[in-house]
Formats: C-alpha cells, structure tokens, sequence
C-alpha cells in the first residue's frame, strides 16, 4: 500500500488493480476545472482518474493505491508513471502551494522509487515529465498542462531536492563530477582526486553491491571503477534505466538509484 502521508486519502472505483509495471516518475497534469474531481473518478462512466490532485491552495488529495494500482490518466503512459493533476485551467500558472504540493509529492516518490530529481520531456525516460508529450498513445491531450505550468516542473524539482531528507553536503554525488573526474582519470596515471570525497561514496557502493573488488575504492575514478560502474547499468538492481549503452559513465538515473540504497544524494 502505497499511501503518502500528509494528503487526504479518498479512494476511488476507478483505477486498475496491479496494473503498475514500473517507477519511472510523475506526469504532470492540469485539470482543466477547478474543485476536487472525487465525484468524477468515483463514477464509472468518467472512465477517469489520477494518483493525486493538488487544490491552488495546495491541499493534496490521493486516490489510489500509488505504484501498485494505476489511475486512469494518461492512458499508455498508466502502466509506467504516477499522476498528478493540478487544479485551474491551462491559462492559469500554478500557485505557489500547487508548486509545494507537487514538490512534496515528487520527494515522496524520490524516497519510495528514486524517482531522480530531474525534469524529462519524454515517455520512457526517469523524473518529472508532463501529459502532453505522450501525444495519441497518451490520450492525445497536447495541451495538458500547457505552456504556463510546463516550465514551473523546474521549480518543483528545486524545492523537491531540498524537501528530500537532505544528507549532509558530504554525502552527495554529482554526475558531472564523476564523469569528469573518470575521463581526466583515464588520460593520466595518478587519476584526478579533484572529487575525491564523492569518488570515495561512489566507489564504496560499487564495493557494496559486489561489482568493486576493495583495493579499487582509492578516491580514483579509473578504469576498474568505469567497469564496475557499467556492470551496475547492466544490472537488475540498478534499473532498465534509458542508459542503455551501459559505457560506465553515470547518468542521473542509474546514479540515483545507486545514491537510494547507499545513502547518498545523487545531483545532475
Ligand atoms: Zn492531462
């Protein structure tokens, strides 16, 4: 039962039982309308409904059974993503508690699935997407959220990333780092130690998860690491993630989920 505290929780006869097939992220909705939509999802003939609405005053309301159950929102999307739509019409900006909610309801998902804390336009890729980008198989709505709210999924992220129970400066990772430290590694003989604390939390979860032998957890991104790094790609643990070309240099996605079950926080 995947319940988020804080949010009212109002059960609805429309969803589809064990449909949830993976965590990829949150699809960003606008309803159109205002008002709470209970009434709409609760009736059959709607044939609608969504994982969660956020009032312009920033109350949440949760209607299914979030990542085990689907709602109904996005159609082929459904199976794939969580759904949060967001009260007003398209021509309206979200307010800054409706910006709050989503926020909230995004570093809840961070911490139950790694969602990453990114902003993605796409259908397959992990983070914060939106309905429209799914076109025709997503049920054709181009418009949703529109053009004001789109852009606001930036500030989401923002104020998602300080609503994660924040690890201490010293246990984050960024992708950047790692990737520049692992090519000036490779080039020459010493390695660059420039990131060497965040090395250090990369290599020691490689260590953990078995693909690292020990004497490799040195501080230095070579090319031991770059192998072990691209066997956590390829792995079951680490995610189907789009980095498909598992080339042992991290991306958001395989690096949050790493970060996830060795407590860090991994940054872009
Ligand atoms: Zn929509």
């Amino acid at each position: 039962m995947a319940r988020m505290p804080g949010t009212v929780y109002r059960p609805v006869r429309n969803f589809h039982p064990n449909g949830v097939r993976e965590h990829r992220g949150l699809v960003l909705h606008v309803q159109d309308g205002n008002n709470s939509p209970f009434g709409w999802y609760n009736d059959p003939a709607s044939q609608a409904s969504s994982d969660f609405w956020v009032s312009k005053s920033g109350v949440i309301e949760q209607y299914v059974n979030t990542g085990v159950d689907y709602a109904w929102a996005q159609v082929a999307g459904n199976p794939y993503y969580t759904s949060v739509e967001t009260e007003g019409h398209p021509n309206e900006s979200l307010t800054d508690a409706q910006v709050e909610g989503v926020a909230k309801i995004y570093a809840w998902g961070h911490g139950e699935w790694s969602w990453p804390l990114i902003v993605v336009d796409s259908t397959t890729a992990h983070g914060l997407t939106y309905h429209g980008i799914g076109g025709a198989a997503w049920g054709g709505h181009t418009g949703c959220p529109g053009d004001l709210r789109k852009p606001q999924r930036g500030r989401i992220i923002a104020r998602a990333g300080e609503l994660v129970s924040p690890p201490a400066p010293h246990r984050t990772v960024s992708v950047a780092h790692m990737v520049t430290a692992m090519k000036a590694d490779s080039a020459g003989p010493q390695g660059d130690v420039t990131y060497k604390t965040e090395a250090l939390l990369l290599e020691s979860a490689l260590y953990a998860e078995g693909l690292l032998a020990k004497q490799w957890v040195d501080g230095s991104l070579g090319t031991k690491t770059r192998e072990a790094y691209a066997a956590w790609q390829r792995s079951k643990a680490g995610g189907s993630y789009s980095e498909s070309a598992a080339d042992g240099y991290p991306g958001i996605q395989s690096l949050s989920r790493l970060g996830t079950r060795h407590n860090f926080l991994a940054l872009a």
